[in-house]
């Protein structure tokens, strides 16, 4: 093999975990090859975070000027092409990808296009005192094209596996990509259906649902478990399903998809309910947001003998699989499945690699976010799953209602809720829902993992008039003396 042909990494998978690992690598001094079947950028930033954030700009833009008349401003005639939004989240995919490819260069890293498959059958053992595996083979991957034709071999003395994870079917359904869609055929939809059945009230179908129902499509969310975004504490949930009801969103939770009928004019989503009862739902198209798989199976991972657990790679705290000089990172190895967290599991596998001792953070002090409007956005535990722990909880709670900056802002469905240990201080968890929560999220996150408790936030002078005085005002409120 010559010499081109052998890294001190490879990295499978151009997505968030991906192309921030090889990056890392390349600025530790690292010769990294970074090989992708796709576009640069994974899910991300093609048909994930990126381009649903474009949209969702977009919507929210279109809402502002559904409601000029509450700013004493009169439009006739507003129209709103869909197309257009279309293609300007397309420039912004693109605009990033090429600006992550322009960083792959930039560091020196070889990307090379194809499908990477494991060749090795076994995998190095021994560690030298650089943390790079020796004395053994380096492992070797294979390369092919998009037809499948072999094109390349090249080895690594570490492989970082980011494959990332694809839309998630469900047995009845048969996804066409014309009436049964995905989100990547959502984000790029030429003609807006007048009906819309949401599967699947997570994050993907919540922000979908905001962005048709204000471009005039008429949505319906079905979920199966008792609130939709179910990770969320159920007290916040509430709040976005009453502003989703004012523009028109219609959400049936506790009902299982059993299956969905093509032909004729609509689509007949059949549906039972927890008590049994058996209804039908029609709408032009079904988008299926039920959630996400990982791509696992096809780069012979259980040739490396490599622990897989319900298709996700299993991995430690430093991003080891349980094979010496193999990493997996981002969504492949499961929750959250967050392009933040693939990011920061990208930079714990490498710095591992080069001998530095870093882990990644619990996962209760990883933010979760839903861009929808208003926004959601938490850290920690819920104030149902702090009961269940068993923990002796108390709650500051403001409403955004009651912040001048968000009434000057005419954004006032909303609140903050600090939950905290009633022992010892320990925040909990803290849940936002309201204007810009997905930034305001930060602080508590950066609270949260220092260790600091809602007192110390409820002294902290936060600027007036900003949205982050809530965040001030609800951590007073644990010790009841809020303004
Ligand atoms: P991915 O981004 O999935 O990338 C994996 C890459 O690996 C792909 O490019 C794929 O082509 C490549 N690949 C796979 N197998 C091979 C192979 N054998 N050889 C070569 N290449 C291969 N997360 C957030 O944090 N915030 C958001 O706002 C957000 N919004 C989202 C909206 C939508 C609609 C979707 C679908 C997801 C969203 N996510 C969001 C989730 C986020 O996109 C993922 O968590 C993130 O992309 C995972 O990154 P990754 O690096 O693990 O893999």
């Amino acid at each position: 093999m010559a010499d081109k042909d052998s890294y001190d990494l490879v990295v499978i998978g151009s997505g968030p975990g991906g192309y921030v690992a090889s990056i890392r690598g390349a600025q530790m001094g690292m010769n990294v090859a970074l090989v992708e079947r796709n576009k640069v950028g994974g899910v991300c930033l093609n048909y994930g975070c990126m381009p649903t954030k474009a949209l969702l700009k977009n919507a929210e833009v279109l809402s502002l000027f559904q409601r000029s008349k509450e700013f004493g401003i009169t439009l006739d005639n507003l129209r709103a092409d869909f197309s257009k939004a279309v293609d300007r989240s397309r420039k912004v995919a693109t605009r990033l990808s090429k600006g992550v490819e322009y960083l792959l260069k930039k560091n020196k890293i070889d990307l090379i296009r194809g499908t990477a498959r494991f060749h090795s059958h076994s995998a190095p053992t021994r560690l030298n005192e650089k943390g790079y595996p020796q004395g053994q083979e380096e492992t070797k991957i294979g390369i092919t094209d998009e037809k499948g034709k072999d094109i390349r071999e090249i080895a690594g003395r570490n492989i970082i596996i980011a494959t990332g994870s694809r839309s998630k079917s469900m047995p009845g359904v048969n996804i066409d990509g014309k009436r049964i869609i995905t989100s990547n055929e959502a984000m790029v939809l030429k003609d807006l259906p007048e009906s819309m059945i949401i599967l699947g009230g997570g994050a993907i179908g919540v922000e979908f649902a905001y962005i048709f129902a204000i471009y005039g499509v008429k949505v319906t969310i079905i979920e199966m478990l008792p609130h939709i975004l179910p990770i969320e504490d159920s007290e916040i949930t509430a709040i976005l399903g009453r502003s989703f009801k004012k523009i028109g969103i219609d959400i049936m939770t506790g009902y299982r998809v059993e299956g969905v009928t093509t032909g004729g004019k609509g689509l007949k989503v059949r549906l039972s309910s927890a008590k049994g009862a058996s209804e039908e739902k029609e709408s032009d198209i079904v988008l299926m947001a039920i959630g996400r798989e990982p791509n696992s199976e096809e780069i012979g991972l259980k040739e490396m003998n490599i622990t897989i657990k319900k298709g996700y790679i299993k991995v430690n705290t430093r991003m080891e699989t349980d094979v010496t000089g193999i990493y997996a990172i981002g969504d492949v190895v499961g929750h959250p499945l967050l392009a933040h967290a693939a990011m920061a599991e990208g930079i714990t596998a490498v710095e591992t690699i080069a001998g530095k001792e870093r882990t990644m953070p619990d996962r209760l002090n990883i933010p979760s976010c839903t861009y929808s409007h208003p926004q959601v956005a938490s850290v920690g535990l819920s104030e149902e799953e702090a009961k269940k722990r068993g923990y002796d909880i108390k709650i500051g709670r403001f409403p955004v209602r009651a912040n001048g900056k968000a009434v000057a802002m005419g954004e006032i469905d909303g609140m903050i809720k600090i939950i905290s240990d009633a022992k010892n201080e320990e925040i909990l968890g803290a849940h936002i829902i309201g204007p810009e929560a997905t930034e305001l999220i930060g602080e508590i996150v950066l609270a949260k993992s220092l260790k600091l408790t809602p007192s110390d936030i409820s002294k902290t002078v936060h600027a007036h008039p900003t949205l982050s005085e809530m965040i001030m005002e609800a951590s007073s409120a644990i010790y009841e003396d809020a303004i």
